[in-house]
């Protein structure tokens, strides 16, 4: 690494990228290419000699922004957000700078140390209960992803299960969950060796606002153990990926606390909003929890990727996933004094990506990041606003963050037509290029599904989002 080389590229790479964000309302939102279109544009193999940094930034702009999609665009309405900000970037480049590999505490103290003292941070932030910090026998750690933190948390619940009854009993542990669960859990089930026929998707409904009910669960696990099976691990979701559905935590952790079954929380988009006071109430019952997830790196202004996960018992995590090679064998392990997180995640090597969002939490502070959320309900619950004028459209869910389920009617009051025409009003304003948004299905509707969260998002870009969508409407209509 030479420094001077570096000062003298970062800027230019800094300038490009600050170009790139400046301009970034200029390029279709959702990238517009056909599959395979980079073949084409780049060289068979890589190049024998060096190329000039210039000569790769042109071909960046030329070749690789048309296949970018623009998550960062303020006219990005799709999935959920995926934040970027200068703190969190900043955060970022410092992170690659430094350039460690913090497994264990040894390995670089500042990392395991800070990590533990942000992801404290951000849990008395939201409030949650103390035995979820490191002061304790719990505490916070960052994954890579939401879907990484319940694949951990379930190979806890299993391990520890198994060590009460016996390895042998593998094929009669029970999984449940809702319909509208993350397809994170299931994929980690596989993962996990969990039978799939002993994997429970709880039927939700729209009388329920798609939340599970309690009695759902209480009942499955009722002839779940009356089958000689072994329920032992419940995720309910705060703010569904659908449509952004809460489960009833109180009652749904007694269900599982008083039945011994691990309770997860996977809150992965809606617990940013969860820092403001008004919005606390959605994790009310997280008290019940062994383990609770939000990804920071969706809608709190950290940089991808950032997924914070607590646990009450951290022992549990250790017990799975540790491992003690000699190679890796140092005193301050063995004393027993520190963490190290290599025995709390899947792989080995880590990032510092706890600097990210130390630096989020110190360069905006709880009182902006709390703005921040209260601005992006605000103008999705403008949008709802003038979904619910519009007499051809109607909302389809129940707004309670950021996002707004909705659709147009079908004057012929045919089911299937009028999923077709949702599909083919997605299909057109996604390909103007103005606006990205995705889709879902509730009850076999196809429901279009417009989220606010990029933090370049105003109000103009929400108003002309909607004007795009009911252009296209008419003509569909005609
Ligand atoms: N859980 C919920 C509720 C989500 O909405 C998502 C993704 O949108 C996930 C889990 C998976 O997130 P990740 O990509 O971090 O694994």
């Amino acid at each position: 690494m030479d420094a001077e080389q570096l000062r003298e590229y970062g800027h230019q790479m800094v300038d490009f990228i600050a170009d790139y964000y400046k301009n970034i309302e200029s390029f279709p939102v959702c990238s517009q290419v056909q599959p395979g279109y980079l073949r084409e544009l780049l060289p068979d193999s890589a190049p024998v000699r060096p190329e000039s940094l210039q000569d790769v930034l042109d071909d960046v702009q030329l070749k690789i922004l048309p296949g970018v999609t623009h998550w960062q665009s303020p006219d990005y309405f799709a999935y959920f957000p995926s934040n970027s900000s200068v703190a969190g970037f900043l955060g970022e480049m410092l992170s690659a700078g430094i350039n460690m590999v913090g497994f264990s505490w040894i390995t670089s103290p500042a990392a395991t140390e800070l990590e533990m003292i942000v992801l404290d941070w951000l849990a008395k932030a939201l409030k949650l209960p103390d035995q979820f910090l490191s002061t304790g026998h719990g505490g916070g750690v960052i994954q890579g992803t939401a879907s990484e933190a319940v694949l951990v948390v379930l190979l806890a619940a299993r391990d520890q299960v198994l060590r009460r009854v016996g390895k042998d009993a593998t094929g009669r542990l029970v999984v449940y969950c809702s319909d509208q669960t993350h397809s994170a859990l299931q994929k980690a089930c596989k993962i996990a060796g969990i039978y799939p026929e002993n994997f429970r998707l709880l039927k939700t409904d729209s009388s329920t606002d798609y939340a599970l009910s309690p009695e759902s669960l209480s009942e499955a696990i009722s002839r779940d153990i009356a089958s000689g099976l072994i329920p032992f691990f419940f995720c309910a979701t705060v703010g569904t990926t659908s449509s952004t559905a809460v489960d009833p935590l109180t009652e749904l952790g007694k269900i599982s606390n008083s039945n011994g079954l691990w309770f997860h929380i996977d809150a992965a988009y809606a617990g940013s909003a969860c820092i403001c006071p008004e919005f606390r109430h959605y994790i009310h019952g997280v008290e019940g929890a062994n383990s609770f997830n939000m990804n920071a790196h969706k809608w709190f202004l950290t940089n991808f990727d950032c997924s914070a996960l607590w646990v009450k018992d951290r022992s549990a995590l250790i017990q799975s996933l540790s491992t003690n090679p000699e190679f890796l064998k140092n005193k301050a392990s063995q004393d027993n004094k520190v963490v190290d997180y290599k025995d709390w995640q899947i792989p080995l090597g880590r990032r510092f990506r706890s600097l990210k969002l130390w630096m989020v939490l110190r360069l905006y502070g709880l009182e902006n990041l709390q703005a921040y959320i209260r601005n992006h309900i605000e103008l999705a619950r403008k949008f709802e606003e003038l979904v619910n004028l519009d007499s051809r459209f109607e909302v389809a869910a129940p707004r309670r963050f950021s996002l707004v389920c909705f659709r147009l009617v079908s004057a012929q009051n045919d089911a299937e037509h009028a999923n077709q025409l949702n599909r083919e009003l997605l299909e057109a304003v996604n390909s103007t290029g103005n606006l990205f948004i995705s889709h879902t299905v509730l009850s076999d509707k196809y429901i279009l599904r417009f989220a606010v969260g990029a933090p370049l998002t105003e109000e103009r870009h929400v108003l002309e989002a909607w004007k795009t969508l009911q252009e296209k409407a008419a003509l569909l209509l005609t």
